[in-house]
This record gives structure tokens, C-alpha cells and sequence, in this order.
């Protein structure tokens, strides 16, 4: 479905990063592992991603920083000719009551989820208008559309993603280029697997089909947004959430 295509994975050394990119290739993508430049586990992930028979290139580098974000697509384009998705995946939480949070927690959390994902954007878009093709996927997350107490920073983030990927599906539908977001709800990870049973079944009764999500959950939507089964999708936020938000 993705054969010869390069895609770019911010923040994939692992996570939902990482299912996305290990989904993309064993769909055929070639792939472009970003992550912090501090990151131990994107050389694994590389592995990972070759041991299913295509090419992948790390690029540490930080989505804020415009250099870093310039590199990572050069070499995008010089490894593998083309890039063809960007998914902007990479995301933080500084969780805070509103009264509590710092002014520092409130930039670092916009800078990276929100900055970080525009500066990717309008980078990548140059090679994209040239093959007159591409396809962006944002991952934002339901919070951005029905708030969170102690989320005003990662809420406004997510919030400010939907609308970053309506204004770059208008202003690049006519180059080829489609945008949409992605909003997971609660999906399993390290953090969830610590919850309590009481506390899951908690949170299991606000979600109509009664289970967290999980990181493959959230990639399959990636792919198909990806390739040109949704070639007449753009501008659209497709929750994968269990119901949680209709
Ligand atoms: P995660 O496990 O923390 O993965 C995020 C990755 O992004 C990490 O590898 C992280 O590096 C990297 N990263 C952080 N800052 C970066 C920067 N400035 N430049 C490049 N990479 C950076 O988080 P996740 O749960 O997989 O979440 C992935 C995305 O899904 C995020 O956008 C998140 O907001 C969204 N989401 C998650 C959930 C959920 O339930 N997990 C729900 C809704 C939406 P280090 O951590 O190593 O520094």
C-alpha cells in the first residue's frame, strides 16, 4: 500500500511514534525515525524498522529547533528521494492546575506541540509541492476538542493542531498536498498499564467500548490517512477513542 514511499515519524523512537512508524513500513514506506537528540531508543527502532525489509534512517534532532527540522528533511529527501508523510507525532505533558502552571510549562508544551508540528509543516512542504503530492497527519488528542482540567497548555496545544491542519488543508489542497489530525483518547501505555483496576474501571465506564485504545489503534487510522485509500480526505480530525467523543 506504501511501496517507495518515504515517510518522516516525528518522535518515534517509541510509543505511538513508534507503532505508526513500524505500521507504515510494514505497509512498504521507507522511514525517517526522529526523535530528541538525546534518545537511546531510535537506533533500536531503526533495527526494527529494516528487520521488516525497508530502508529507515535515524535523525535525532528537536521539532522546535528549525535547523534540526530542516536536516531531518534534507535528509529525508537525499536517502530516500522523496517524502511523501510526515507524521507529527511528537508531544509532552506538563500537567498542572491552571492557577499552578508556570509560564515555562505553558511555552514548552505549545513550543513543541504546537510550534514544533508548524515548523515540520512548512519545511516539508516544499518537497511535497514539487512531486505535487503529500500527505500530513497531526496527532493531536480529544482533549483538544473537549478541554481537560489541568491540560490548559497540552489542551490549547491539541486545540491549535486541529486548526493548524485545517489551514494547511486549504492552503495546500491545490498543490496535492491533504491534512488531517488524528485524536486518540486513552490509549495503553506505560502509564495506563500503573492505573489501578478501580481507577480503569473508572475510566473503562466513560468510554462506550469499554477499553483503553491501543498504539496500533491509533497507527492503522495513520495509515489509512496516509495512503490513497483516503485520497478525498483532507482537513478531517478522526478520533480513535472508543466513542468517547461523538
Ligand atoms: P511518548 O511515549 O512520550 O512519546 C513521545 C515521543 O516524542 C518521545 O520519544 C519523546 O522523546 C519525543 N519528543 C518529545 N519532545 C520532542 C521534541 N522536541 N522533538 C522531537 N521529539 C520529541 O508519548 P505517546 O504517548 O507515544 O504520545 C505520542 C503522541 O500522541 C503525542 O503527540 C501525544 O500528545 C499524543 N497522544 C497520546 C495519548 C496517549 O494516551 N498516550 C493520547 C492522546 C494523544 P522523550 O520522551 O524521550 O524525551
Amino acid at each position: 500500500m506504501l511501496k517507495g514511499k518515504t515517510a518522516i515519524v516525528t518522535g518515534s523512537a517509541r510509543g505511538i511514534g513508534k507503532a505508526i512508524a513500524l505500521k507504515l513500513a510494514s505497509l512498504g514506506a521507507n522511514i525517517v525515525v526522529n526523535d530528541i537528540p538525546s534518545s537511546e531508543d531510535a537506533a533500536k527502532t531503526v533495527e526494527e524498522i529494516k528487520a521488516l525489509g525497508v530502508n529507515s534512517v535515524a535523525v535525532l534532532g528537536d521539532v522546535r529547533n528549525i535547523e534540526d527540522v530542516k536536516n531531518m528533511v534534507d535528509t529525508a529527501v537525499s536517502e530516500f528521494g522523496t517524502v511523501d508523510i510526515l507524521v507529527n507525532n511528537a508531544g509532552v505533558t506538563r500537567d498542572n492546575l491552571m492557577l499552578r502552571m508556570s509560564e515555562e510549562d505553558w511555552d514548552l508544551v505549545l513550543d513543541i506541540n504546537l510550534k514544533g508540528a508548524f515548523n515540520c509543516i512548512k519545511t516539508v512542504v516544499r518537497p511535497m509541492m514539487k512531486q505535487k503530492k503529500g500527505s500530513i497527519i497531526n496527532i493531536a488528542s480529544v482533549v483538544g476538542e473537549m478541554g481537560n482540567a489541568g491540560q490548559a497548555n497540552y489542551s490549547a496545544s491539541k486545540a491549535g493542531l486541529i486548526g493548524l491542519t485545517k489551514t494547511t488543508a486549504k492552503e495546500f489542497a491545490k498543490k496535492g498536498i491533504r491534512a488531517n489530525a488524528v485524536a486518540p483518547g486513552f490509549i495503553s501505555s506505560a502509564m495506563t498499564d500503573k492505573l489501578s483496576d478501580d481507577v480503569k474501571t473508572k475510566y473503562f465506564e466513560s468510554i462506550p467500548l469499554g477499553q483503553f485504545g491501543s498504539t496500533e489503534d491509533v497507527a492503522d487510522v495513520v495509515a489509512f490517512l496516509a495512503s490513497d485509500m483516503s485520497s478525498y480526505v483532507t482537513g478531517q480530525v478522526i478520533n480513535v477513542d472508543g466513542g468517547l467523543v461523538m
